[in-house]
């Protein structure tokens, strides 16, 4: 899922595979070859290929021969889309400072949780604005979701239980892709990589009952959709 722990999962993956010999390539997909098997140009002896994809228009195949997926989602799409959004302004925030794509420089999404907006309220106005951001993403997601919670050949990692019990949900991932278990290393990337929640910023109740009135409305929608095979009228 888009932005989601992403960096976090891919820091513990390059260090544990660097620190077991295996050498590693990391493809962002969007700024390099945009091609699943990755196509970058790169040395003959990497191991492995870390690719990431957001599958946004869900069109990505889900049996591309020698490619194995991990699909990472947080358990609260509300949560997710605030990290999206909360991201998506930092990016701006740092181009604007003429600073790379934190992808590019490897930015470490700890650091960003941990500096962001800890505790503070939505104001009226500025809940609007996350509505509407809401509105147009929260459905895009939940298809993503639909779509790879149905391929069984998929590594399922749930972003808030990898947090809350690393080594059980880690070690998971890495038999699901093949990557060889040391439970040692496990404890040393999770000493490296720090597992853990921040709170961000935070949604009174009557808040949340509103996007997920939101949410419900534009998924009843998708229903009747489907059911009738015509479009629903707004
Ligand atoms: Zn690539």
């Amino acid at each position: 899922m888009p932005r989601s722990g992403q960096h976090f999962l891919s820091r513990a993956l390059k260090y544990y595979t660097h620190k077991l010999d295996i050498k590693n390539h990391y493809c962002v997909y969007y700024g390099e070859c945009k091609t699943i098997p990755c196509n970058c140009n790169i040395p003959d002896d990497i191991d492995i290929v870390f690719q990431k994809n957001h599958d946004f228009d869900c069109a990505i195949k889900t049996d591309i021969l020698g490619v194995k997926y991990i699909y990472l989602f947080r358990d609260s799409i509300i949560n997710c889309v605030e990290a999206n959004r909360r991201l998506k302004e930092f990016i701006k925030e740092e181009k604007l400072k003429n600073v790379r794509h934190p992808d590019a420089r490897g930015l470490e999404a700890g650091s960003l949780d941990k500096t962001s907006n800890i505790d503070i309220k939505y104001d009226d106005t500025e809940f609007k604005n996350f509505q509407l951001y809401f509105d147009d993403l929260a459905t895009k997601l939940l298809k993503i979701k639909e779509k790879w919670l149905k391929v069984e050949t998929t590594s399922i990692v749930i972003y808030e239980e990898l947090i809350r019990n690393f080594e059980y949900n880690f070690t998971k991932i890495l038999t699901d892709i093949d990557i060889p278990i040391n439970t040692e290393l496990i404890q040393d990337t999770k000493m490296y990589c720090n597992p853990s929640m921040v709170n961000k910023k935070k949604f009174t109740t009557e808040q949340i009952n509103i996007l997920n009135n939101l949410l419900n409305k534009r998924m009843n929608k998708a229903g009747k959709k489907n059911k009738k095979g015509a479009v629903a009228a707004r």
